[in-house]
């Protein structure tokens, strides 16, 4: 074996780099094949006016129903997703689906219609059809533009290129909203709040969790807040699990906020009993 003229050091972590190889090799498969099988599902997670309590909104984050190893998390497939570009279709598709049920839901309520937030790759965003096809979403669905938001990361429009400011303002020509997701974890270059058509900042999870005991992390959230105020975009905070931090984020006048002491992302039928409650005669639970 070739072993013996390397290093000791890589004798030791051969196998295991060939066993994470293989692994990777698997689980590529496996989505492609996820693909073809339609074994993703969408949860909702509502968006709420923190002053009122009223949901206004919900986000869409994806789930790979895996056959054998269950519910696939994203944070443990959409990196790999976006290394073999598997991300366009599955971004696709998530389009589709979280404007064709938001739709559904806004028509039985009439009047208040949520927006649904989309989380957007930046390997969508290098394709130049990215505007047709959230274009292509709305006709589909019949959601109006103004209900549907982008979320979007920092590190995205940092590394931007001239292609990537033309693709978005080309998607704001539509109508749609743009967010920046985990605002303050990126490189926090501010110049890009300049340059680019941005509606909507996300407070970091990371920055709501210590708002209550940090005197730092509350002075940044309320700084955060007042920066949207001043560029005239709302601020949602993302991870609210406490009611201290709740009132922290309303004494700092943040609009809107999600998170587990509101809701945890919701299957379909979950949101959908939450919407439109049954009202059961005995008033029962
Ligand atoms: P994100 O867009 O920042 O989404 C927020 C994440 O925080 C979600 O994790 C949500 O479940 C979680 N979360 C919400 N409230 C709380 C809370 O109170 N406490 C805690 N501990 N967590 C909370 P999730 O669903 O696992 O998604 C993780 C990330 O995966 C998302 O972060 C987003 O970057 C990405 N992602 C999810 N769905 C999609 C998708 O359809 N397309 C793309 N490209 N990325 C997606
Ligand atoms: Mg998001
Ligand atoms: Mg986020
Ligand atoms: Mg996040």
């Amino acid at each position: 074996q070739a072993k013996k003229h390397g290093k000791d050091r890589y004798e030791l972590f051969e196998p295991d780099m060939r066993a994470e190889f293989q692994a990777t090799v698997d689980l590529e498969a496996d989505l492609r094949r996820a693909v073809v099988r339609h074994e993703f599902e969408l949860r909702y997670q509502p968006i709420v006016h923190l002053a009122t309590g009223d949901i206004t909104g919900v986000e869409a984050l994806i789930r790979w129903q895996h056959p054998r190893r269950g519910e696939v998390a994203p944070a443990d497939f959409i990196p790999l997703a976006e290394e073999t570009g598997l991300i366009v279709p599955i971004g696709e598709w998530v389009l589709r689906e979280a404007t064709t049920r938001v739709a559904e839901w806004n028509e039985r309520r009439a009047g208040r219609p949520l927006s649904v937030s989309v989380n957007i790759s930046a390997v969508q965003l290098e394709q130049c059809v990215l505007p047709q096809v959230v274009q292509a979403a709305l006709d589909a669905s019949g959601l109006p533009a103004d209900r549907l938001i982008l979320e979007l990361t920092e590190t995205l429009l940092v590394d931007h290129r001239a292609a990537t400011l033309h693709r978005l303002e080309a998607i704001k020509a539509l109508g749609v909203r743009l967010a920046i997701d985990d605002f303050g974890t990126g490189y926090s270059s501010l110049a890009y709040l300049r340059r680019f058509p941005v509606d909507i900042i996300k407070i970091d999870k990371s920055f709501v969790d210590d708002v209550v005991d940090e005197p730092t992390a509350a002075a940044l959230t309320h700084g955060i807040i007042q920066l949207g105020r001043a560029l005239q975009l709302s601020t949602i905070a993302e991870g609210i699990e406490h009611a201290g931090q709740l009132s922290s984020l309303t004494g700092g006048n943040c609009e809107l906020g999600q998170g587990y002491y509101f809701a945890e992302p919701l299957t379909r039928s979950a949101l959908d009993d939450l919407l439109f409650p049954v009202h059961r005669p005995d008033g029962g639970n």
